[in-house]
């Protein structure tokens, strides 16, 4: 199952329930936003869609993905965490995720916010896996760039 030993078991647990269960499964077939990304540390693979609604917030997100464990378990929280954002706000989890991944803390506000995406908090004690957890994240980044490049007027 590739989950590195000695994280918590209540944290196992919900990573291998989105891992297992993953949510939002399954593409978009006319997306406003898409990425693809690729770890090669570790050979994981996110194809992340989202579509919006007429303020500009995600109303409909979906995923495709192979490879470990975290990798795809943070894709999945992900898809759940941003669904009702603003694409300012998407980024602004992004920035605040990967701070947190680099050795920041999650504020109390922050952990609210991202809910059980906080046990990725200690998949920072391996450093290799930390690329996995940010997988999807930075994947979401690349999708909102280039949907800005796009749409700059
Ligand atoms: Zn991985």
């Amino acid at each position: 199952m590739q989950l590195p030993g000695g994280l918590d078991d209540l944290y196992a647990e919900i990573i291998l329930d989105h891992y297992r269960h993953p949510r939002n499964r399954g593409l978009l077939s006319e997306p406003d936003l898409q990425a693809e990304g690729y770890n090669p540390f570790c050979g994981d693979q996110v194809k992340l869609t989202m579509g919006l609604d007429e303020a500009g917030r995600v109303a409909r997100v979906g995923f495709e993905g192979q490879g470990c464990s975290i990798s795809q378990a943070s894709a999945s929280m992900l898809t759940d965490l941003v669904k009702g954002k603003s694409l300012d706000e998407a980024v602004g989890m992004v920035g605040a995720f990967k701070g947190v991944m680099q050795g920041a803390k999650f504020t109390p506000q922050q952990e609210d916010e991202f809910g059980e995406l906080t046990v990725l908090e200690g998949v920072r004690q391996f450093p290799v896996r930390v690329k996995c957890a940010l997988l999807a994240w930075t994947t979401l980044q690349d999708a909102i760039a280039e949907h800005r490049k796009a749409h700059r007027r």
